[in-house]
């Protein structure tokens, strides 16, 4: 198909309003975290309904902190989902604290909340689900057994900025949230994230662990007790991150319609399995749109299925690759066989583009690509 427009897999909408705004912030001498980065956070506050949030240079330095804001440190147990983006576990063993995989359900890919009890002993601190796009955790029935065991929460939200749980956004309310705003998820600030907490108390010891631990003493002077990290977010993308926020709202509709045409037009043979369908106000956002090939109806590797695409111009993702049986994991004992939907989901998942900047037109070449790909490489 030569001629077609190449398709990124994601790709961010920055207008020239906002591309004007942060020239203003480069002259205006104020650079690095400042008056932007508090009216980020005020905004993201509003939007999670006045509880505190503190953006940091990204999602991974805002699980970092949040599980230091948790206590979680060496010996601790996290409960967590193998089918995440490494980060998730790389904040775990960066606190040397141990990582306990459940598996995910299989078609909305969240951890299987039944599964978490069993796993729950003496040294478990904490549970760190990631909500997937289209469906979020039972919010109801985590809360309900993080609050039986007396365990912390850590919302891993990089995905889902926008999805609401019976009619409340993600993040305003619960215990510690996270989001990403990096340039594929609903909105950027280029690299940043953010935690939301509970009061006044956790965003003043946010603030101390993102700026490198520094306490300040009545004298002027400057105390570390502990080896704080440094990820505070410049102005500059905070400027850029206000900009997106306020635009969300379109770009989820956006996205939402995209989605709604792939569920129209998707349809191979064999067949796919697709993400959970959209229902009418259902509250899900859609930051990706991830389906499961039919691997042993086809002739094809997923490798070649992909690089096929690529020829066609079309740019595909992996999400996820089973975290526990990364080099990193299997050092916790973990054996293939152990998390029999996150591996299955690993070896068959391939992401479709979907980004704000795409059109429906672009949802029908993709449909009409796969489809021609596995009707002509697949034993009948
Ligand atoms: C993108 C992502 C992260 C990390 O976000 P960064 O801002 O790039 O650090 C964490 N968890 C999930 C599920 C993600 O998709």
């Amino acid at each position: 198909m030569t001629g077609a427009r190449p398709l990124k897999f994601a790709s961010p909408l920055i207008d020239e309003a906002t591309i004007a705004a942060v020239g203003d912030v480069l002259r205006s001498g104020h650079v690095t975290s400042g008056p932007w980065v508090e009216r980020f956070e005020a905004a993201l506050s509003a939007f999670c309904e006045g509880r505190p949030v503190r953006v940091l240079t990204s999602a991974t330095a805002a699980i970092e902190v949040a599980l230091q804001l948790a206590g979680i440190g060496p010996g601790d147990e996290v409960i967590t989902c193998g089918q995440s983006f490494f980060t998730v576990l790389n904040m775990i063993v960066k606190q040397r604290a141990t990582p306990v995989f459940v598996d995910c359900e299989l078609v909305t890919r969240n951890i299987e909340l039944g599964r978490v009890a069993a796993r729950i002993g003496p040294r478990t601190r904490a549970i760190m689900p990631t909500h997937w796009p289209g469906s979020l955790v039972d919010l109801d029935a985590l809360y309900a057994l993080a609050r039986r065991h007396g365990l912390r929460v850590i919302e891993d939200a990089a995905l889902v900025i926008g999805s609401r749980w019976e009619g409340r956004p993600v993040g305003s309310f619960g215990d510690l949230v996270t989001f990403s705003f990096h340039p594929n998820k609903n909105i950027t600030s280029i690299e940043g994230g953010a935690i939301v907490c509970n009061d006044a108390d956790e965003a003043r010891r946010i603030d101390v662990l993102r700026f490198h631990g520094i306490e300040r003493l009545p004298d002027g002077t400057r105390d570390v007790a502990f080896a704080g990290g440094k990820f505070n977010l410049p102005d500059v993308n905070a400027r850029i991150g206000l900009a997106q926020l306020e635009r969300l709202p379109t770009f989820l509709a956006h996205r939402r319609g995209l989605v709604e045409r792939y569920f129209e037009r998707f349809k191979t043979k064999p067949a796919c399995m697709l993400p959970p369908e959209p229902r009418d106000d259902d509250g899900q956002s859609w930051n990706m749109f991830c389906v499961l090939l039919p691997l042993e109806e086809m002739r094809m590797s997923r490798k070649a299925f992909r690089d096929a695409l690529a020829e066609r111009g079309i740019a595909t993702g992996i999400s996820y690759e089973a975290l526990h049986l990364t080099t990193l994991g299997r050092r916790f004992g973990y054996h293939r066989g152990d998390l029999p939907n996150t591996e299955r989901i690993a070896a068959a998942t391939v992401t479709l583009p979907l980004h704000a900047a795409m059109t429906v037109d672009d949802v029908d070449r993709v449909c009409a690509a796969c489809a021609d790909l596995l009707g002509a490489n697949c034993a009948q």
